[in-house]
């Protein structure tokens, strides 16, 4: 009896993997459709200066709005993506979308794409970078690059030989979530970063935690000596703000300060369909 209920559990547990593994198939089908069916859009959210309260840049966080499931977050979708190669073709798009936008804004701002370790793997990022600067005219200064860790770790000297070549363009690159890898030292030592974004994990905690504090004032002693930026991201409070710009903190971005929106949103305060 204990083995038959043990049996049912199984097939149970088995026929809902199946159902998920399904959904994410479907999902993924979709995804690679989502470009060419205009289902991606672009949102942007400030960075801004801790101490003068200057716009620096915006980054840019893509949006999927699919037709049965309406938004789906960028956490469910990216790793797909990546998982089945969607994320190529949606990587181009993005890149090419928020060049092609910035290039035409009359401000001078930066912009900050995310791109994936997939991104870097494959294909020749450099040459896409390169045509897509080339294409929308966009000051190859005013391009940020935003990579996690885990971009270097699979393959570190290709890794690495190919951001320095995408620098030598003078596009910026800057470290995202900062502080939650295994190797964020060593990273540091093997690559000129232009700039340090630290994990929004560190907000959660540092109004009230000592050690979180201590880590965040240890990081952004690291930067000072390494001479590159710092810029603390999931800023939601004042407090956090104030003990940031304590502990000499370069850069903010957290819903404080703006939340991600359509980039006509930002600029005009209306949205293009509400305008229309
Ligand atoms: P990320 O690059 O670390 O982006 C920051 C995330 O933090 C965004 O989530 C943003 O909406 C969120 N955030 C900003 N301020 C706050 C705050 O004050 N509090 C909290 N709780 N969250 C805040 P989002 O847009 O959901 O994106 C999640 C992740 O998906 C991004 O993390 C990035 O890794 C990835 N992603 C987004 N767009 C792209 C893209 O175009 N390409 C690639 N490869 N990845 C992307
Ligand atoms: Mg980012
Ligand atoms: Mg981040
Ligand atoms: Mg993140």
């Amino acid at each position: 009896r204990a083995k038959a209920a043990l049996n049912q559990t199984v097939c149970f547990y088995e026929v809902s993997m199946d159902e998920a593994a399904r959904q994410r198939r479907a999902l993924a089908n979709d995804l690679w459709d989502a470009v060419e069916k205009k289902q991606l859009a672009l949102h942007y959210q400030v960075q801004k200066s801790v101490m003068s309260g200057a716009v620096i840049g915006y980054e840019v966080l893509l949006r999927w709005s699919h037709p049965e499931r309406g938004m789906v977050p960028p956490s469910e979708f990216i790793p797909l993506a990546e998982e089945c190669g969607a994320i190529l073709p949606i990587g181009e798009w993005v890149l090419r979308e928020a060049c092609r936008e910035a290039a035409g804004w009359e401000s001078s701002h930066k912009i900050a794409v995310n791109l994936s370790p997939v991104q870097l793997a494959n294909g020749d990022i450099v040459s896409l970078v390169q045509d897509v600067l080339a294409d929308t005219g966009l000051d190859p200064n005013r391009l940020e690059l935003e990579i996690t860790e885990s971009t270097i770790i699979d393959d570190k000297e290709r890794a690495l030989l190919t951001l320095r070549q995408i620098k030598e363009l003078g596009v910026t690159i800057a470290i995202d979530d900062f502080g939650t890898g295994y190797s964020s030292l060593e990273t540091l030592r093997s690559f000129p970063f232009d700039k340090i974004k630290l994990d929004r994990s560190f907000m959660w905690e540092v109004e009230g935690s000592p050690q979180a504090k201590a880590i965040v004032r240890a990081i952004l002693a690291l930067g000072q000596s390494l001479s590159v930026p710092v810029l603390a991201e999931g800023v939601e409070t004042q407090k956090q703000l104030d003990i940031l710009q304590a502990e000499g903190c370069d850069e903010a971005q957290g819903y404080l300060l703006g939340r991600p929106a359509p980039i006509t949103v930002l600029f005009t305060g209306k949205d293009d369909a509400a305008a229309a």
